[in-house]
């Protein structure tokens, strides 16, 4: 297998013909990026770690005794902030996804793929969970590679079964968690402890440790590169505005390696340390200074030595790129060495660097956040008006009326309810513009269960004086004790009026 020093030579001499983690050959240049030092880093790890408390805390958090977030796809059952959704709110769970999809795209645009980095499960996982445990049991760059080419000794197999191991056991755990999510901590926890009845659910429980274990081991930053559609996306969504992960070509180039005996010719360096003593102290660290003429990239690969996707940023923004902030930090380390200004690499727009001009409003922000207003406009409108209790109203089908042995006019209907709630509903119905009578059919229970549905069918009869034409709107009332919720209403048929 190939290693990610390969992966640097085929880097060199090439620009952007080839993807970092595939060889000349064709095989894979599985990477082993050096572990990141800096602020960027250690930013990223405090928010990991709130990151990943959040998401081992959610499952658990309920609101009513019903789960805080849950996505049952199966049962088609989602719960997002203790409010339920049915198949009855698919239009607002659409809005929801339509507002998700415009906010990211314009996020996109800003600040390009800030997300990827900071806040993408797979690199949360990938690099601040796995990559850190490869760190602890393998050790660095240089210790991974020494015990990949070693022969299998057993050092290499204790190794290899050590991270076997915990990266299995990690795996299970998020499976767990995400099927957690799926269909809840509760139900999750009641099939463990009955594994015999519930061996769909463990096999399912397998298949997710599986995948998981699978991305994490060898699939890694292949995920971003070949499956993610939103990486994917970058091409067309990024402008020369986008803030992004940026090499400064202008201040970089002409980049350039200066051997310690040219650098010994000039005998003195310009930086301020050693200027005042006249002559270089430290010529391996001061070689860039010591070249007025060249860049301030030395070109000593260290940003794409710590690259966990293994490409050079400073051949621009490339799709392979999920934002990690790794190169900043490594670049900042050499700049600081050679005591040049940090932020050779760092986050900036194209135009920034070209022209030194900050990030604009643009006509196209403009167009997306006027999207993205409307659309949360519509969204948190169609949240607040959404009613607790679904009811539909029909008069029963095929027939017309009935006229009783008292002379009053009947009609059946049918009343559909969906219950939204976690709590059990009873009900009441009363005639808002007509005087009359409801009659329900059967045991007529006038109570809806939590998050079920419920049939009434029931007569209306009104006095004959009520039925002026042979069509009348009735307006009937839903009550909760005493408590309006909402008036329905339907069609009331009755013969024809001849005056
Ligand atoms: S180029 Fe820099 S920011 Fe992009 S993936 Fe590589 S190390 Fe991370
Ligand atoms: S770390 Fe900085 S100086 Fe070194 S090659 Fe990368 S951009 Fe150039």
């Amino acid at each position: 297998m190939k290693t990610s020093e390969n992966a640097i030579e085929d880097i060199k001499g090439s620009f952007r013909d080839s993807v970092a983690t595939i060889s000349q050959d064709g095989h894979r240049n599985f990477l082993n990026p050096k572990k990141p030092k800096g602020r960027l880093y250690n930013l990223r790890t405090r928010f990991s770690i709130f990151y990943l408390i959040v998401f081992f805390t959610l499952p658990f958090i309920k609101v009513n005794d019903e789960p805080l977030l849950m996505l049952n796809v199966l049962e088609r059952k989602f719960i997002i902030f203790g409010l339920v959704f049915w198949p009855q709110d698919f239009f607002i769970f659409g809005i929801a996804m339509l507002t998700f999809m415009v906010f990211i795209i314009l996020f996109t645009v800003v600040f390009g793929r800030i997300f990827c980095g900071w806040a993408c499960p797979q690199t949360i996982f990938m690099e601040m969970v796995f990559r850190k445990i490869e760190y602890w049991i393998d050790g660095d760059q240089a210790q991974q590679r020494q015990l990949r080419s070693m022969p299998l000794s057993g050092v290499k197999l204790r190794k290899r079964i050590t991270k076997f191991i915990v990266f299995f056991l990690i795996s299970f755990i998020i499976a767990n968690f995400f099927l957690a999510y799926l269909i809840s901590m509760d139900k999750l926890l009641g099939y463990i402890q009955h594994p015999a009845e519930n061996l769909g659910t463990l096999s399912a429980l397998l298949v997710f440790t599986s995948v998981f274990f699978f991305v994490y081991w060898w699939f890694r930053e292949q995920a971003c590169i070949v499956v993610c559609p939103y990486g994917r996306l970058q091409g067309v969504l990024l402008d020369k505005n986008s803030i992004v992960v940026a090499y400064d070509h202008v201040r970089g180039e002409p980049r350039g390696k200066q051997t310690k005996q040219k650098t010994a010719e000039k005998e003195e360096c310009n930086c301020v340390d050693c200027k005042n003593d006249g002559a270089c102290k430290d010529l391996e660290k001061h070689i860039a200074v010591a070249a007025p003429s060249q860049g301030d990239c030395i070109d000593c690969f260290a940003c794409v030595r710590v690259c966990p996707t293994g490409i050079d940023i400073r051949n621009g923004t490339q799709l392979e790129c999920v934002n990690c902030t790794a190169c900043i930090d490594a670049c900042d380390a050499i700049m600081t060495s050679i005591h040049k200004p940090t932020g050779l690499v760092r986050y900036a727009s194209e135009t920034s660097i070209h022209e030194g001009k900050k990030l604009s409003f643009n006509w196209r922000i403009k167009a997306y956040s006027a999207v993205l207003l409307v659309l949360l406009t519509l969204l948190v409108t169609l949240i607040v008006s959404r009613t607790d209790l679904d009811a539909r109203l029909l008069r029963t089908s095929g027939m017309t009326y009935t006229t009783l042995p008292d002379g009053r006019i009947a009609n059946l209907y049918n009343l559909k309810l969906a219950n939204k709630t976690h709590k059990d509903i009873p009900f009441t119905l009363k005639l808002e513009n007509a005087t009359g009578e409801i009659t329900p059919v059967g045991s007529g229970q006038m109570v809806v269960k939590k998050e079920d549905y419920s049939n009434l069918q029931f007569f209306v009869k009104l006095n004959r004086s009520e039925v002026k034409s042979w069509k009348k709107i009735l307006q009937i009332g839903l009550y909760e004790n005493g408590k309006k919720l909402k008036t329905i209403e339907a069609k009331f048929i009755g013969p024809e009026v001849y005056e």
